[in-house]
C-alpha cells in the first residue's frame, strides 16, 4: 500500500507527485497514456507559472520544452466591437508533451514511481484506504487518491460533470503568413466566431487557428471557424499554403459562478478535474497550485484523514480568487462573459 495514488501526469498531477515525494510519503502516478503523451493546448506559458515552477519544482524551464518563438509577450484581447485590449508579459511558448513529460520526470527524480499506459478506471473510498482498479485486472491500494485526470478523465467516482457539460475546442496548424507579431497569443471575443474565444497563435512556424463552442452547440462549429478564417484573411491578410493537422479536445466549461470540485474524504481532485480553468483556457497555472494546494493539505493531516478536505480548500482559495479577478476583467471587455451563468 502506498500513501498516494494520483492519476494523470498532466501539470496537476506532477505537481502533487513532486511535493508529495519531496516530503518523503510514497507515491505512485499513473497515465492512462504512454508518456509524453499528446495534449491539445496553444502552449502559452504566463509569468505566473514561471514563478510557480521555480518555487515548487525548483527549476527554470528549459530550452528543450519550448518552441519558436520562444517569448510569449502577452495576450491580445479583440472584443465584440473590434477593440483590442494588450496585456503584455513574459512568457513561454512551449510544446505540451515535452513541457509535461519534463515535470513528472523531475517528480520521478523526486522519488515518485511512474505507471504510464495504463488508466485508472474506478477508486472507492474506505475508512483507513482507497482501493484503485486499473485496467487489466490491476488494483493497488493507498491512503489517498489524488484524480488529476484533466476535463476529459474517465475514472469512475461519484459523478463527472466535467463529462456532461464541456466546451469543445477544436484548432487546426498551417503553414502560412498573417500580418500578426507571432510573439503574442491573440484571443477574439466576437460571438460570430465563437461561443468563448476564437483564438490565433504561432508554434515553430506553424499558424494555429482555433475556435470553442458548447458542446450541445457542436454543430455550429465549422460555421464559427469559417467566419473566423474569413475575419482573419480580411482583416490581417491570413494566407494559406498548406493544412499541417486539426485537433479537436475538450475543457470544462468555466463560467463567472464556477464551483470547483474539491473531492471528498480519502478522494481529492485538482487540476481541471475539479474545475479549475481560467477563462480563456488558461489552466497550466491553476492546474500546478491546486496540485500544490491538494498535495499540501494531504502531507500536513495525512493522519487526519477529516481535515484533508478543508485544509485543502483554504490552501486553494487564492486560486478559486484569482479565476474570479479573471471573469471580472472579462466582463469588463466584454458583456457577454458577464452574462454567463451556469444555468
Ligand atoms: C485547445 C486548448 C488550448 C489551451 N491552451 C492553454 C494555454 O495556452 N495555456 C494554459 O495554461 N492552458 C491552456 N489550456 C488548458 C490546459 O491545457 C489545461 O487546463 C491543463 O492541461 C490542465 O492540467 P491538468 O493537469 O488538470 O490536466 P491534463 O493536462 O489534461 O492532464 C490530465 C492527464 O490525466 C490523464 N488521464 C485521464 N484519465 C486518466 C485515467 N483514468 N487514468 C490515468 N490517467 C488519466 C490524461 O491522459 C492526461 O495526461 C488549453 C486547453 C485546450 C483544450
Amino acid at each position: 500500500m502506498c500513501d498516494v495514488i494520483i492519476a494523470g501526469a498532466g501539470p496537476a498531477g506532477a505537481t502533487c507527485a513532486k511535493v508529495l515525494a519531496d516530503k518523503g510519503f510514497s507515491v505512485l502516478i499513473t497515465e492512462r497514456h504512454k508518456l509524453p503523451r499528446y495534449k491539445s493546448c496553444s502552449g502559452m506559458i504566463i509569468e505566473k507559472t514561471i514563478r510557480l515552477i521555480s518555487d515548487y519544482f525548483g527549476s527554470d524551464i528549459p530550452d528543450r520544452v519550448k518552441c519558436a518563438p520562444s517569448d510569449n509577450k502577452g495576450m491580445i484581447f479583440v472584443n465584440d466591437e473590434g477593440n483590442e485590449y494588450r496585456f503584455e508579459q513574459k512568457g513561454l511558448n512551449v510544446w505540451r508533451s515535452s513541457f509535461d513529460s519534463w515535470l513528472t520526470d523531475m517528480a520521478i527524480d523526486s522519488g515518485a514511481k511512474l505507471i504510464d499506459n495504463r488508466s485508472i478506471i474506478s477508486c472507492a473510498s474506505f475508512s483507513d484506504r482507497v482501493d484503485v482498479e486499473f485496467d487489466k485486472s490491476y488494483r493497488e491500494k493507498a491512503a489517498y487518491f489524488i484524480n488529476c485526470g484533466g476535463a476529459a478523465n474517465s475514472i469512475i467516482l461519484t459523478d463527472s460533470p466535467s463529462k456532461k457539460d464541456f466546451i469543445v475546442t477544436y484548432q487546426c496548424f498551417f503553414r502560412g503568413t498573417i500580418d500578426l507579431d507571432p510573439h503574442y497569443f491573440y484571443a477574439f471575443l466576437q460571438p460570430e466566431f465563437s461561443q468563448y474565444d476564437a483564438w490565433l497563435n504561432v508554434k515553430d512556424g506553424m499558424l494555429v487557428i482555433g475556435t470553442a463552442v458548447k458542446n450541445n452547440d457542436i454543430g455550429k462549429l465549422n460555421g464559427f471557424y469559417s467566419a473566423f478564417k474569413v475575419h482573419l484573411e480580411r482583416s490581417y491578410n491570413l494566407n494559406i499554403f498548406e493544412k499541417v493537422k486539426e485537433e479537436k479536445w475538450i475543457m470544462p466549461r468555466i463560467r463567472p459562478d464556477f464551483s470547483v470540485d474539491y473531492g471528498c474524504e480519502r478522494i481529492l481532485r485538482a487540476g481541471e478535474a475539479a474545475g479549475f480553468l481560467n477563462p480563456m483556457g488558461e489552466g497550466i497555472s491553476s492546474a500546478i497550485e491546486s496540485g500544490y494546494a491538494a498535495a499540501k493539505a494531504i502531507a500536513e493531516n495525512f493522519d487526519r484523514p477529516n481535515k484533508v478536505i478543508s485544509q485543502y480548500i483554504i490552501n486553494a482559495s487564492q486560486t478559486e480568487k484569482y479565476m474570479k479577478r479573471q471573469w471580472h476583467l472579462l466582463s469588463f471587455m466584454s458583456d457577454r462573459f458577464k452574462n454567463m451563468r451556469s444555468i
